[in-house]
């Protein structure tokens, strides 16, 4: 595996001094090339922000306090998008990395057709190229993403809104990016509509070889179609695992919680118990591990000491492929 974006202890605040909210936590991730890469969460732990955050994307008074995101082009050295000029980094947002939002398909522009809008993302970006030329490949992305070339001349409203967020991948993908990072609402979008998104993705992901971050609330959609998946709460990852292993043995108390909220996919019926209680206030974080008032498994280190993010006991022959902030794992504490 080689990765292509590394995000190095990442942290972002909304507002300043001591009012701010400290959105986004020490995150570490890395996405390798070709992979699809799942981050799940209950709202408000910080998904949006980290995508937004490591593209620079924040909306006010969105702040990142430090980290470092690398960038592994296809044949130059790592570039640390947190220190590119803006110019640079505006050029690479599309080309290079291309981000469909949450609420993507309400951007569309009502009075302009769904081509006239393709040819426009690959005209900004390709200025040489002529119309015709843009208009041929707007209907193969078009095609790409299951929509009938048919439609090139159709208007935003004249189209559902599985096709309205079909035609914004297209446009994520008009530039050939080497990742596509795709923030899902949940409000906006039925499961079974992002089912078929992600279905897609994954599909052209084998067509067209590029790396996905799909960030969701649905955890089954994750452990159906990622390779691997990381799980967020109060602003921290708390466990990354491929998609199968934490599937099949969660090692944090919180990813449980997420695993039994929704039907087995297969095998024995589970237990739906839900996760009881609600997600942290980020400006009254609970001491120790911020789980800790709602682990069903918590004990005396819990609510003093934040367990670190590291790989679980007996991992180390596949170091990074695991990890998991939990005292219950924590190398130390078995030990003693
Ligand atoms: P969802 O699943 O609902 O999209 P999320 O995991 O994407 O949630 P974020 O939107 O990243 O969560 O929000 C993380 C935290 O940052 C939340 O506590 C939220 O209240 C806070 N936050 C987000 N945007 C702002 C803002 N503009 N100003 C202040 N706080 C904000
Ligand atoms: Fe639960 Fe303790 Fe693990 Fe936190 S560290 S998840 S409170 S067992
Ligand atoms: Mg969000």
């Amino acid at each position: 595996t080689e990765p292509v974006l590394e995000i190095r202890d990442l942290n972002v605040n909304y507002g300043l001094g001591d009012d701010a909210v400290h959105a986004v936590r020490d995150v570490s991730l890395t996405l390798n090339r070709g992979e699809v890469l799942g981050l799940a969460g209950e709202s408000g732990s910080g998904k949006s922000t980290l995508a937004y955050g490591m593209l620079r994307l924040l909306p006010p008074p969105g702040v990142i306090t430090g980290g470092q995101v690398l960038y592994h082009p296809r044949d130059s050295e790592p570039i640390d998008l947190m220190t590119l000029s803006t110019a640079k980094l505006r050029r690479f947002r599309w080309s290079e990395i291309a981000i469909v939002f949450q609420g993507a398909m309400n951007s569309l522009n009502p009075v302009h057709t769904i081509a006239a809008q393709l040819c426009d993302v690959i005209a900004a970006h390709e200025p040489r190229t002529s119309r015709a030329a843009q208009r041929s490949r707007a209907k193969d992305l078009l095609e790409l993403v299951g929509i009938n070339a048919d439609r090139l001349g159709s208007y935003p409203h004249q189209l559902s809104g599985g096709m309205r967020q079909r035609v914004m991948i297209a446009m994520a993908l008009a530039l050939e990016p080497r990742v596509v990072v795709m923030d899902e609402p949940t409000t906006a979008l039925d499961v079974v509509m992002q089912r078929q998104i992600l279905a897609q993705l994954v599909e052209l992901r084998e067509r067209v070889g590029f790396s996905v971050l799909f960030i969701t609330h649905d955890l089954s959609l994750l452990v159906e179609f990622s390779d691997r998946i990381a799980i967020m709460y109060g602003g921290r990852i708390v466990e990354s695992a491929p998609a199968a292993e934490l599937y099949r043995e969660s090692l944090h108390p919180y990813s449980d919680g997420l695993l039994h909220s929704f039907p087995a996919l297969r095998g024995p019926r589970r237990e739906l118990t839900g996760i009881p209680g609600s997600p942290p206030d980020l400006r009254a974080m609970p001491s120790g591990c911020a789980f800790h008032p709602r682990c069903p498994r918590a004990f005396e280190p819990c609510a003093d000491e934040s367990p670190v993010l590291a790989a679980p006991p007996g991992s180390d022959e596949r170091p990074g492929e695991r990890t998991v902030a939990c005292w219950l794992h924590a190398v130390e504490r078995v030990k003693s």
